[in-house]
C-alpha cells in the first residue's frame, strides 16, 4: 500500500498532503510498504451510519503497520483482539478493508 513520508522530519501518513502538517516545510513523498500490521486498538460498531447499516455490526480497527511508523484506520469483518496480525484485503469506496491473518 502507498504511504506518504515527509522528506525533512519523521511524519508519515496514509493520505497525501501538499506539505507536511508536522514541520510545515517538508514535502510528503509516496512510498510503497507492506500493508501487514498489528491491531493497535479497535471499536465494534453496532449502530452504523446509513450507508453501512446493511453490514453492521462490524469492527473499526487501528492497524499499526509493520514497515512504517503509521496507523491505518480499517474496517474488519472478523472479531479481533489487540495484537492480532492483519493484512489488507481490499479497498472499498476509499476505505481499507483488513482481514485477520
Ligand atoms: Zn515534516
Amino acid at each position: 500500500m502507498k504511504i506518504f513520508k515527509c522528506n525533512s522530519c519523521d511524519y508519515v501518513s496514509v493520505s497525501s498532503k501538499y506539505t507536511c502538517p508536522q514541520c510545515r516545510t517538508g514535502k510528503l513523498e509516496a512510498q510503497e510498504v507492506s500493508p501487514i500490521g498489528t491491531v493497535f486498538s479497535f471499536t465494534d460498531i453496532h449502530i452504523a451510519p446509513a450507508e453501512f447499516a446493511d453490514i453492521a455490526p462490524y469492527t473499526i480497527a487501528l492497524i499499526q503497520l509493520d514497515e512504517a511508523n503509521v496507523k491505518v484506520t480499517a474496517r474488519m469483518d472478523d472479531p479481533v483482539q489487540i495484537g492480532d496480525k492483519a493484512d489488507l484485503d481490499k479497498m472499498e469506496n476509499g476505505a481499507y478493508l483488513y482481514t485477520k491473518l
